[in-house]
Order: C-alpha cells, then structure tokens, then sequence
C-alpha cells in the first residue's frame, strides 16, 4: 500500500497493527499515533468485536492502566481520566495527567484532536465534527486544562489528525448558519466555508453525492487552527495531518465515503 504523504511535521510509523502517523513534534513528550484503516478499528470487520479492535491500541499505547475512553456525542463534555475509573462517561474532551494512562477519541472523518502540554505535564485528546467546532471543541479543550490542571496555551502542542477535508466535505447552509449563530465571524466564516471544493494534489476530491445547489465546502483544519490561535496558541506549534480521510480509501475510513460500515481513527495519546 502506497501511504499518502503527511503534513510536514508529520510522518507514518509501521507498528504490528498496521501504520499510524505520529507528529513529530509531539514525540518527546508523549507517546501518540493516529490509527489508519489497517487496523482491527479501522475496518469494523464483523468478525472482530469491539473489545479486539480497542484491546489492540491499548498494546500498542503500552500504558500499565490501558486506554481510557469516552462515549461521544458531538458536544463538548470535558472528561478528566483517573485510574481506576472502569465506566465510559459521556463527552468529547478526554484530560490526563497520569503518565501511567492513556486517553483516546474515535473519529470516522470528525477532527480527531491531541494536546500535550510538557510543562504541567498534562495531555488531552478531543473529537469534533461541524457540531464539534461550532460549540468550540478546542477553545472548551484549551479551558478546561487551564482550568483543571493551570496550562498555559502558549506551552501547548497541538496535532490535528487525518479528517475530512474541504475537498470533498459538502454541508448545507445550515452548518454555515450555525456558524453563524454562534458568533463567528465573517473572516472566519469566507476562511472555512468554500464555495467549491478544494482538492490539492495530495487530497483529490471525491464526489460522495450529486451536487446540491446552496453547499458549501467546510475546511475543519482551518477551523480548528482558528480556535486555537485566537486562543493563544502558538502558530508554530499547531500542526495538521493535512490527510482527507475520504481521499484516501486504501488508508482512512471515511463515514461520508462508507457509510455505517465505515470503520474508525482511533487518536490516542500517554505522557512520556
Ligand atoms: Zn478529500
């Protein structure tokens, strides 16, 4: 399989469950990887129970307490993991301080989200879609390790895993209008919506259903790396996979492509 190439900060990692990309500059203070499709998680093969496809990440994360995880639910519910905690509460944020813990988020074209901060020694990990991003998924993320932990944005490192891109993702007006609602503004709005896709060489389009008058074309990276600038992180240290999950059959699942036999990204992360 010939593996799409990364973001610039980015690179692909062979483990014995199949590739994942790790960003680099994350590396030392955390061990972390998006999955791809060659995972138990990123095929949903009905073969495999969910118990097998998770039990494989939490070998390949090695943390001593496994891998703490989430029920999901597009909103913006802020969880911290503590060990011993056996129940799956519900959110989309996931905070650890516990090097012995590992947090994860799923994703099936969503923005899967990890944040390490080196100097409280504290990781994140979040999942947002349009829904996500408007109710402010990585501010909300940014507050609550401030709140929770004293983080300061300027410390933190943030790695935006593979997600659908403005190449093939078509929304109606009303995910524009959200927008909209929720206070953006019109900068903001011209610099995530497109009125057209917008494929790049390394992300072709992929034309997922009939063209629809009045779409638009959201741009999620940008948007995340919006939230998290105007929050006070640094521009140098926000870095994107810059990966479409739907360009790429042979190595994401893509919900928009698939449908509901579209497998999983699984980003997870562990202090170092
Ligand atoms: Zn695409």
């Amino acid at each position: 399989m010939i593996l799409p190439t990364p973001g610039a900060s980015f690179r692909w990692r062979q483990t014995r469950a199949g590739a994942a990309l790790v960003c680099e500059p994350l590396e030392r203070f955390a061990t972390h990887l998006f999955t791809s499709r060659t995972w138990k998680l990123g095929s949903r093969r009905a073969d495999l129970t969910d118990h097998d496809s998770w039990a494989e990440l939490a070998v390949e994360m090695a943390g001593p307490l496994g891998v703490t995880r989430v029920r999901q639910v597009h909103g913006r519910g802020v969880v911290v993991a503590k060990p011993g905690s056996e129940a799956t509460p519900e959110g989309d944020i996931l905070i650890a301080s516990d090097a012995r813990l590992a947090i994860a988020v799923q994703a099936a074209d969503c923005v899967p989200l990890l944040f390490v901060d080196p100097v409280k020694r504290v990781v994140a990990a979040a999942h947002a879609g349009w829904r996500g991003m408007a109710a402010g998924v990585p501010q909300t993320t940014l507050a609550a390790l401030e709140r929770e932990f004293g983080c300061r944005p300027e410390d933190l490192r943030v790695a935006a895993g593979p997600s659908i891109g403005a190449c093939c993702y078509e929304v109606g007006s009303e995910v524009r209008n959200a927008f909209m609602a929720s206070g953006w503004t019109d900068d903001s709005i011209r610099a995530c919506f497109h009125d057209r896709p917008t494929p790049t060489p390394v992300n072709p389009s992929i034309r997922l259903r009939s063209p629809s008058s009045g779409c638009w074309f959201f741009d999620g990276w940008e948007c995340t790396r919006r939230q998290l600038e105007a929050a006070g992180v640094l521009a140098d240290r926000i870095h994107s996979a810059g990966l479409c999950t739907a360009s790429h059959p042979e190595a994401f699942p893509s919900y928009r492509r698939d449908g509901d036999c579209a497998g999983r990204i699984a980003g997870a992360i562990r202090l170092a």
